[in-house]
C-alpha cells in the first residue's frame, strides 16, 4: 500500500483494526485490546478521558498551597540531591521560577537514574503535578516533566487523562501515549463520524452534533464545552438503550397474547371474607388492583413487584394466584431458596386452610419416584392448582396443563432466560409477576426491568414498630451479650451473622466456626442453632426449623438467612463486621426482623477502624428503615456496577459515558424522548430517523445477545 492509499483507507473507516494507526502497529494493538477491549478506531474515538486537567493557567511557585489539585509551574532545576536511607532514599530537584524555589521529589532508585538522565541544569521546563507542604517547602512529588518549548500551553486548554492499566504503562502507554493516540485517531476519523440522532431533536434539546460531541470530549475548550459535549453522549447512549428496551416490551405487548382471566370467583372472595385475619394496606389493594388490569387486558402481563421486607408482598402474590385458579389456570411460584419455598408453602396452607386448593412443594430435595411422580401428574392432569418451587420447577419434567399465572420471589436471581423457561412451560404465555425486596430507584428500575411494569408498595402494615439500629464497635462485646440475653429472657430470639465461615486468609474478619464456639461459652444454658452454605440442605433446613419453631434461641450464621426467611419471635439481629456488607444486603438482613408486634433490634458490630464510605452506610443504617431510601443511598455510594451485571431488560448495558447511578434525570430524559419518537414513528421509518433507525439495527447487532442467554 501507498502512502496515500493506506490514508485513504484511514480516512474513511472505523472498523479498521487500530494496528494501522500511526505509532500502533501490532504489538500495542494487542496491548489495547487484552487491556482495554479496544480493537477498532471507532473503539479509541469513544474511549474517553475519565478527566481534564487545565493547562492554560501556569502558576508562581509563592501561590502554591497543599490545598491545590494539580498546577503546573514554569523554570528551571538549580541542582540535584539525594537524601534519607533505604526505602526512604530519593531525589529531589531545586526548582526555581526565578524568583522562588520549590522541591521535586522521586522515590525509587530507577526513578533516580532516568530523572537525572531525562531533565538537565539550565533548561526551562513545565513541571506538572499536585503540590504538598514539607519541612515548610513546596514540595511535588514524581511530576510530570515537558520541555517549555514543546508545549503551547495558552492553546492546550484542558488535556485529557486516559486511564490505562499498569501492563499498559510498563510498556510506555500511559495517559500521554494515549493522548498521542487519540489525537491521530480524531484528526483522521473525526470527519467520518455520521450524526445519529434526527435533526429536530438537536434543535429542540440544544445538542451539540455528534463530531463535535467526540472531539470535544477528548480536547473541550472549556470546561463548559466538555459538559455540553458528555451531555449529548450520554443522552444518545441512554436513548438507544431506552430505544432498544420500549422496541423489545412493545414486540412483547403486541407479540404475545394474554390469558383473559377477569372472574373474580369464589376462592378469591372466601379468601378475602373469611381467611384473611386482618385488612389489606392501600398499597397492597392499589397493587392487586393493577394486576388484576393487566390480567384482563387480553396481554401477558409482565410486573414487577417492589415493596420492601415485611410489606406484604407474598400475601399479594397469594391473592393473585387465587384469582388466577378462580379462572381455573394453574399457577407456579418459585423461590431462590429451599428454605424460602418451603416456607412459603407452609405459609399458603397455613392461610388457605380448608379452602380446597391443591398446593404442592418442588424443590431439589422432593425426592424419588415415590413422592415426584403424584405431583408431576397432578400437574400434567392439573389437579395441582398451586406449585411452590424453587429452580426444580424449571425442569422439562414439570409439564403444566394450563399455567397461568407465574410469581418469582426475590428476582435477583433469576434471568430473563429463566424467565422465558418459564412461558415455554404453556401454550399460551402465562402472566408474570415478579417480586422484590431489593427496591431500586425509579430510573434504574426502567432501565434494568425495562420491559417490565413497576408496582410499588409503599407501606408498611399497621403497627409495626421500626426497628432500632445501633451501631457498636466490635470491643464492646460485654453490652452485646448483655443486650442479647436481655432479650432471650423476655422470650425472644436472635441472629447473629457473621461474613465468613471458617477462618481465612483475611485473619482481621470474625468467623462462623469461632463465632459459634464463643457464644456457646458465653450463653452455656441456651441451645444455640447454627446455619451456613456448606451444610447440606437437609440439615440447613432441619437447623432452621429448630430455630423457627423456639427450640433453639440464637440463630447464628451467614448470609444464607438474607432472604425472605420469616421468625416473627425474633426480635434482634447482630451483624458482625457489619463494615463488610453492601447496604442492600444490611437492610436485607435486618428486614429478618421487626415482623412481630416487639420492639426489635439490629446491631451492626464493625471494627474501629472504618473507611469515611463505610462510615456513611453505618450511619444511614441507624437512621433509616426506608429501603428506597437506602437504595438511593447504596446507588450513590457504590454506583450502579453491580446492578449493570444482573441486568434483566435483555438489552446491553455497557455504557462508556453515562452513569445510571448519576445520570438519573437524564435517564428519564431519554426514556421520555424514545417513547415521544416510538410514538411518532412507530418502526422509525420516516426520512429524518434514517440514522437513527440504522444505529439502532447496528446496536441491536452488537449488543441483544439472546443467542447467549437462552
Ligand atoms: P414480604 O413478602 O413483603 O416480605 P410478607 O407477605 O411475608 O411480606 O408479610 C410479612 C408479614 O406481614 C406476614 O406475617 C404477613 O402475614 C403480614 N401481613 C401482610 N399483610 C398484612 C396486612 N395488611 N396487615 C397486617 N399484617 C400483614
Ligand atoms: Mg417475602
Amino acid at each position: 500500500m501507498t502512502e496515500t492509499e493506506k490514508d485513504i483507507k484511514l480516512r474513511g473507516d472505523l472498523q479498521m483494526s487500530l494496528t494501522y494507526l500511526p505509532g500502533v502497529g501490532p504489538q500495542r494493538s494487542k496491548m489495547l485490546e487484552t487491556e482495554l477491549e479496544l480493537r477498532t478506531a471507532g473503539d479509541l474515538l469513544f474511549y474517553f478521558p475519565y478527566k481534564h486537567i487545565d493547562r492554560t493557567r501556569v502558576y508562581a511557585i509563592r501561590e502554591l498551597t497543599s490545598e491545590m489539585p494539580f498546577v503546573q509551574v514554569r523554570g528551571e532545576i538549580l541542582s540535584y540531591e539525594e537524601e534519607g536511607e533505604g526505602r526512604k532514599r530519593r531525589l529531589i530537584a531545586h526548582f526555581t521560577d526565578g524568583r522562588d524555589v520549590m522541591d521535586l521529589v522521586w522515590f525509587g532508585t530507577g526513578a533516580m537514574r532516568w530523572v537525572r538522565k531525562s531533565y538537565s541544569t539550565g533548561r526551562v521546563y513545565i513541571v506538572f503535578g499536585r503540590p504538598t507542604v514539607f519541612n515548610g517547602r513546596i514540595n511535588v512529588a514524581h511530576p510530570d516533566i515537558e520541555n517549555a518549548d514543546d508545549l503551547r500551553l495558552g492553546s492546550m486548554g484542558l488535556q485529557p487523562y486516559y486511564h490505562t492499566t499498569d501492563r499498559m504503562k510498563k510498556y510506555g502507554m500511559n495517559s500521554r501515549w494515549m493522548e498521542k493516540a487519540t489525537n491521530a485517531l480524531l484528526t483522521r476519523y473525526v470527519w467520518s463520524l455520521t450524526e445519529t440522532l434526527p435533526a429536530s431533536l438537536l434543535e429542540r434539546l440544544c445538542l451539540v452534533g455528534r463530531t463535535e460531541a467526540v472531539l470535544t470530549a477528548h480536547y473541550p475548550q472549556s470546561a463548559d464545552a466538555l459538559r455540553r459535549a458528555l451531555y449529548r453522549l450520554k443522552l444518545e447512549e441512554l436513548l438507544f438503550v431506552q430505544l432498544g428496551i420500549l422496541r423489545i416490551s412493545e414486540q412483547r405487548r403486541t407479540g404475545v397474547r394474554g390469558r383473559i382471566l377477569n372472574r373474580v370467583g369464589p376462592l378469591f372472595n372466601t379468601f378475602y371474607s373469611k381467611h384473611l385475619p386482618f385488612s389489606l394496606t392501600e398499597a397492597q389493594k392499589r397493587v392487586i388492583r393493577e394486576m388484576r388490569t393487566d390480567m384482563c387486558s387480553g396481554r401477558q402481563m409482565n410486573r414487577l413487584l417492589q415493596g420492601d421486607v415485611g410489606s406484604g408482598k407474598t400475601l399479594v402474590a397469594l391473592m393473585t394466584m387465587l384469582l388466577a385458579v378462580d379462572n381455573g389456570c394453574q399457577t407456579c411460584l418459585m423461590a431462590p431458596t429451599e428454605i424460602l419455598a418451603e416456607q412459603h408453602y407452609a405459609t399458603f396452607r397455613d392461610m388457605l386452610g380448608d379452602m380446597g386448593v391443591r398446593v404442592e412443594l418442588l424443590t431439589g430435595s422432593v425426592k424419588g419416584k415415590r413422592r415426584r411422580e403424584p405431583i408431576l401428574e397432578g400437574l400434567r392432569n392439573g389437579e395441582v392448582q398451586v406449585l411452590i418451587g424453587t429452580h426444580a420447577v424449571l425442569e422439562d419434567a414439570v409439564e403444566f396443563k394450563e399455567l397461568g399465572l407465574v410469581v418469582i420471589d426475590e428476582q435477583h436471581r433469576f434471568g430473563v432466560a429463566q424467565r422465558a423457561r418459564l412461558w415455554e412451560k404453556s401454550e399460551l404465555s402465562p402472566h408474570v409477576l415478579v417480586m422484590t425486596a431489593t427496591p431500586i430507584p425509579r430510573t434504574l428500575a426502567m432501565t434494568l426491568y425495562g420491559d417490565l411494569d413497576v408496582s410499588v408498595i409503599d407501606e408498611l402494615p399497621p403497627g409495626r414498630k421500626p426497628i432500632e439500629t445501633r451501631h457498636y464497635w466490635e470491643e464492646r462485646t460485654t453490652a452485646l451479650y448483655t443486650g442479647l440475653r436481655r432479650e432471650i429472657e423476655k422470650g425472644r430470639q436472635a441472629y447473629v451473622v457473621y461474613p465468613v465461615i471458617k477462618e481465612s486468609a483475611k485473619a482481621d474478619m470474625k468467623n462462623l466456626e469461632d463465632g459459634f464456639a464463643q457464644l456457646c461459652e458465653v450463653f452455656p444454658d441456651l441451645k444455640l442453632s447454627k446455619v451456613h452454605g456448606q451444610m447440606k440442605p437437609a440439615d440447613k433446613d432441619a437447623e432452621m426449623a429448630r430455630f423457627a419453631s423456639g427450640e433453639t434461641q440464637i440463630l447464628v450464621a451467614t448470609t444464607v438467612i438474607e432472604v425472605g426467611v420469616n421468625v416473627p419471635n425474633a426480635s434482634v439481629m447482630v451483624i458482625q463486621n457489619a463494615e463488610r456488607f453492601g447496604l442492600s444486603q444490611l437492610h436485607q438482613l435486618r428486614g429478618r426482623v421487626g415482623r412481630g408486634a416487639d420492639q426489635s433490634y439490629c446491631i451492626l458490630v464493625t471494627k474501629y477502624n472504618l473507611s469515611s464510605d463505610t462510615k456513611k452506610r453505618i450511619r444511614i443504617m441507624c437512621e433509616t428503615g426506608d429501603g428506597f431510601e437506602i437504595a438511593e443511598a447504596d446507588l450513590r455510594l457504590r454506583g450502579p456496577g453491580d446492578l449493570e451485571g444482573t441486568q434483566q431488560s435483555g438489552v446491553a448495558l455497557n455504557l462508556r459515558v453515562a452513569n445510571l447511578a448519576r445520570d438519573g434525570q437524564l435517564v428519564q430524559l431519554a426514556r421520555d424522548e424514545a417513547s415521544a419518537l416510538l410514538k411518532a414513528d412507530p418502526d422509525l421509518s420516516h426520512p429524518e430517523n434514517a440514522a437513527l433507525s440504522q444505529r439502532l439495527t447496528e446496536l441491536s447487532a452488537s449488543n441483544y445477545d439472546w443467542g447467549k442467554i437462552s
